[in-house]
């Protein structure tokens, strides 16, 4: 039923999109809501829902998502970006699979249209940092004073407070993780990154280092950025990878 649910999701967002698939669609079942199409893509194996409360995940900070061996959850920061962002929902609907986006506050107050876009999907939203500063640089005044910032443009956005909150290079402070604790804000991590924030890095280099660190791994959250073009571009070739490799898409919600 889940992956009924998230194909019918799919063709929802591949509309938003106005892509060749959807335009297809109609009056027939659309090509990512059918049976034969869900064994060509990848789609979105099920959703875990997490309450809205003060927990920590990524193994590379904390404890592992409840995630079984060979799940993996898709995660973007640094968006939305209007020159990369689209591009990446387009490899997204595609291959019928949701994501979770850590949005910076300063590129959601300058592409709301396509921070709600995002939304729209069938994604999850959450937060990445008003400014994406050195936290750990700042003055605790200054640090809380961004989350504060950073809530306000994606209240002020997206309509609702967000669940979750990923700290800017990975970097926690005591004072941020204090007042995301008495918020019920959720702190996320990640257990593997593919450096793709590096320059000159070809969808086969990108593709290749996934498959390698999911095989030490075995899974889990999985850092990549929809600011880089280069992310935009190598995505098909990874989701592709993933699936040919038996990997399985976890979507994130928070209730
Ligand atoms: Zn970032």
């Amino acid at each position: 039923m889940e992956r009924v649910a998230s194909f019918k999701a799919c063709v929802a967002s591949l509309a938003l999109l106005g892509s060749a698939c959807a335009a297809s669609a109609a009056p027939a079942p659309a090509p990512c809501a059918d049976i034969k199409a869900a064994t060509t893509v990848l789609g979105t194996s099920r959703t875990l829902s997490l309450p809205r409360e003060a927990a920590a995940y990524g193994r590379v900070q904390h404890g592992p998502l409840p995630l079984q061996p060979g799940e993996v959850v898709l995660t973007f920061d640094d968006g939305p970006q209007p020159g990369s962002t689209p591009q990446v929902l387009q490899a997204l609907a595609a291959q019928c699979v949701q994501a979770t986006f850590f949005m910076n506050g300063e590129s959601l107050r300058a592409a709301p249209a396509l921070g709600r876009q995002v939304r729209d999907a069938g994604h999850t939203v959450a937060m990445h940092g008003y400014r994406h500063p050195h936290f750990a640089s700042m003055p605790e005044a200054e640090q809380l004073a961004d989350l504060s910032a950073m809530q306000a443009v994606f209240e002020h956005t997206l309509g609702r407070p967000a669940a979750a909150w990923r700290f800017p290079f990975l970097e926690e402070t005591p004072a941020l993780r204090a007042e995301l604790k008495a918020q019920k804000i959720t702190v996320m991590s990640v257990d593997l990154g593919l450096d793709d924030w590096l320059p000159d890095q070809s969808p086969a280099m990108l593709t290749e280092r996934l498959l390698a660190r999911l095989k030490d791994t075995g899974g889990g959250i999985i850092l990549l950025h929809d600011a880089q073009v280069q992310t935009a571009t190598a995505l098909p070739m990874m989701l592709k990878a993933l699936q040919t490799h038996g990997y399985r898409v976890v979507h994130l919600r928070w209730d």
